[in-house]
């Protein structure tokens, strides 16, 4: 069995536990004992109920939500609320601002231009490699709110150690790639949003926190769907949910607290991303990785191998071999290029020590040529 399993890198959907799956594969049939699985129950069943409220409180444990914020299970993903973030926070405000530091952040900001004036705190400079000081941002009080991508899962770029100086204005954050990566800070925070697949779970649930001061300012035509204010109304059920995702989630919140919660998740990340990092500052410019040192990102590892510019050829062969070493989804974003390594919490220290002996190999196999 394990033999069959790979050692899966992938940017998301991605890894999920062992012990996670091993767990599904168990109540399958019959969940709870009631004779049926998770999916085949009613949403508004008292059984299903207790799942969800036991999620939400699981979440609130874990990142230490503080009281005046509600979590909610929305759909449509990290994308859905691209436009669910200025249909709801609008209110009487002009215009909302965003930090554009990678191609999550833009797309955002293309889309909530729809709904709202944005404006951009500094004009996006590419390639994304960085996030520019904050002593020359251009922002202000008047916001609705103030925007930024806590990890940018195509470039490799986090937000540590600290999140964006808001200047009290609510800060919104899409948390997709590093929910849970890491302790949470909320101060300044009126949203904080991310859809489950990268680190929480399945594709389809998408785990929304917000401010309670904030809800009422929904536009006319916000969708109810899309309305915090309705979905808070009916804890979440409003319509179905997805409930088999809410149901993989549940489990791997019990699994993060059963690892020791966010610290002890945080520093195992450390690691891996540390081993991986150290090996391409020690290879004297065969790997490189153009993200700036203090931004790297702890979740996805983006490097180009044969030099700044990248081998296409070399990378080729690197993933040819990590592949027939049991090594899958290592290809770099193609709007990229290059390796990308992403490390979410499932990816244990031993599979990413499987990918650091790789490297050394390969660097060996081909630095001096
Ligand atoms: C994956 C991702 C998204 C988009 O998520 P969907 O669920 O596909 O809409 C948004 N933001 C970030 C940072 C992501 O990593």
């Amino acid at each position: 069995m394990a033999s069959e399993r790979k050692i899966n890198f992938a940017a998301g959907p991605a890894k999920l536990p062992e012990e996670v799956l091993l767990k599904m594969q168990e109540e399958q049939l019959n969940y709870n004992n009631l004779g049926v699985s998770v999916i085949e129950m009613s949403h508004r069943s008292k059984e299903f109920g207790a799942l969800l409220n036991e999620t939400i409180a699981l979440i609130r444990e874990l990142m230490n939500v503080p009281d005046n914020f509600e979590i909610l299970f929305m759909q449509g993903g990290g994308s859905g609320q691209f436009a669910a973030i200025p249909l709801n926070l609008k209110g009487n405000h002009e215009h909302a601002d965003y930090i554009v530091t990678g191609a999550w952040s833009s797309k955002a900001a293309e889309e909530a231009a729809k709904y709202i004036k944005v404006k951009k705190v500094f004009t996006p400079a590419k390639p994304y490699v960085t996030v520019p000081d904050q002593e020359k941002w251009v922002h202000d009080e008047k916001a609705a709110y103030l925007y930024y991508c806590a990890n940018e899962t195509v470039h490799g770029i986090e937000f540590t150690p600290s999140s964006p100086e808001s200047h009290d204005v609510p800060l919104v954050a899409d948390v997709s790639s590093n929910f849970m990566a890491r302790p949470f800070d909320f101060k300044d925070h009126g949203v904080v949003f991310g859809g489950a697949q990268k680190n929480l779970g399945a594709a389809g649930l998408t785990i929304v926190i917000v401010r309670k001061d904030l809800i009422g300012k929904q536009q006319d035509v916000t969708p109810a769907v899309f309305s915090y204010k309705e979905m808070i109304a009916n804890n979440s059920l409003y319509n179905t949910p997805p409930t088999g995702g809410i149901y993989t989630t549940n489990l791997v919140l019990k699994w993060i607290k059963a690892k020791g919660g966010l610290q002890a998740i945080y520093e195992l990340n450390l690691k891996k991303s540390g081993l991986i990092y150290g090996i391409i500052d020690n290879s004297n410019g065969f790997y490189h990785c153009a993200v700036d040192k203090r931004y790297r990102s702890i979740m996805n590892v983006c490097f180009r191998i044969g030099g700044a510019a990248g081998n296409e050829e070399l990378e080729e062969k690197f993933i040819k071999g990590a592949v027939e070493r049991n090594m899958i989804s290592l290809k770099g974003h193609r709007s990229v290029g290059g390796i990308r390594a992403s490390l979410y919490n499932a990816i244990t220290l031993e599979e990413t020590q499987i990918l650091a002996t790789w490297m050394l190999e390969f660097e060996k196999l081909y630095a001096n040529q």
